[in-house]
């Protein structure tokens, strides 16, 4: 078997051994028939996450990272004389309008404070002076930080203004539990590596057909990375347009299969369980949160590195690694901060084994607990 490794890092996530081992699967060409089967399957699973009614979503795979995604709803579904508005409040936002940028698309850019929740009436009043506004585009859960954005009241405004709404859910699909409709959601987006708990490589679009249908008019802007495109050749073939990550397919069915074992509210309490611990962990040894609670999305704490001239994160992070836990640096522009993630396969007993890990190695680093700010 393999060796099991905790990662408490932002994605991917810890995966079971037998996400692991789906990929060890006789060659096969994916032009065949039973390979376009399990396409098929993959795509409802993931349809069915979302509570997206298969009448009216399309679920359409890509092969690549995350990113991917954002750059392909960006870039596909903005209308010739429309504007796409970011509603900017952390690094994942920000790289949306670095997206626009480098398309040249007209947007603007609503930079908000990173450490809380955005203020509404800014939103609408952003919405209201600038009726060219098609899409508004909102990161669900600031991986950067954990900092949760209000996704329902985002989108109904923006659904009052008529424009189509884009959230980047990557880091809380399959996790905190979305729901299409109610969730005023028109695209969502996700990557496999992380709340289905697969492989990297898998990167998906829930959205709308009758916006992707529309969008077949739009000016393309990409070749490899049109939203139309993929999605009406899917349709036409039961295909990806181009050769997909075959393995990695096999790997997402069977964490689907798991997760539905799960289920979602279980799920979600699980990932809330592991938080939970993380959160409590820390602040027991002083660290200090950066997001407020009832704020975050329960998900990322990101801890400030407090003022000790012993600490040095590397060190820390070398010591938890060597002993089997990873932990990730922070995202935040000259702010020095860690997090600490409950994504993946784990659950309460393996925080209380890396908190063991972690006070080992703030004690081999002298570092004073409760840390000192
Ligand atoms: C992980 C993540 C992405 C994608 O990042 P990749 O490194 O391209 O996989 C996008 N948005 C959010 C919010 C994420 O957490």
């Amino acid at each position: 078997m393999v060796q099991r490794k905790v990662l408490l890092n932002p994605g991917p996530a810890t995966t079971t051994d037998t996400v692991k081992m789906a990929q060890v699967v006789p060659d096969i060409c994916p032009r065949e028939k039973e390979f376009a089967a399990i396409m098929r399957e993959v795509e409802e699973g993931l349809l069915r996450i979302v509570h997206a009614d298969p009448e009216e979503y399309a679920a359409v795979l890509f092969c690549g990272s995350g990113t991917i995604n954002m750059d392909i709803c960006l870039n596909s579904l903005l209308p010739e004389n429309g504007k796409a508005l970011i509603i900017n409040n952390g690094a994942y936002s920000s790289r949306g309008a670095e997206i626009c940028q480098y398309y040249g698309l007209p947007f603007i850019n609503l930079k908000l404070p990173v450490d809380r929740q955005p203020d509404l009436d800014l939103i609408e009043d952003t919405l209201k002076k600038n009726p060219d506004i098609a899409l508004v585009y909102t990161t669900h859960h600031e991986t950067g930080t954990g900092l949760l954005n209000p996704i329902r009241q985002i989108g109904a405004l923006v659904h009052r203004y008529h424009g189509v709404f884009v959230v980047d859910t990557t880091s809380t699909y399959a996790m905190r539990p979305i729901h299409m409709t109610e969730d005023e959601i028109d695209f969502c987006m996700a990557s496999a590596q992380k709340g289905i708990m697969a492989m990297t490589g898998l990167s998906f679009i829930i959205g709308k057909k009758s916006v992707i249908e529309a969008s077949a008019e739009y000016p393309k802007r990409s070749y490899y990375c049109n939203l139309f495109m993929q999605y009406e050749y899917a349709r036409a073939h039961g295909e990806m347009h181009f050769t997909p990550p075959v393995q990695v397919i096999y790997a997402a069915r069977q964490a689907l299969k798991e997760y539905f074992e799960e289920g979602e509210l279980n799920k979600w309490e699980r990932h809330r369980r592991v938080y939970c611990a993380i959160r409590e962990g820390l602040e027991e040894l002083g660290f200090r949160i950066f997001i407020p609670k009832g704020q975050e999305a329960e998900l990322v704490a990101a801890a400030l590195y407090p003022d000790d001239p012993n600490w040095n994160f590397e060190k820390i992070h070398d010591a938890c690694y060597e002993r089997g836990f990873t932990i990730y640096p922070g995202k935040v522009e000259k702010a020095g901060m860690f997090r600490i993630c409950a994504l993946g396969a784990i659950d309460q007993e393996d925080i209380k084994a890396f908190f063991t890990v972690f006070q080992e190695a703030l004690k081999e680093n002298h570092v004073t607990v409760p840390v000192v700010y």
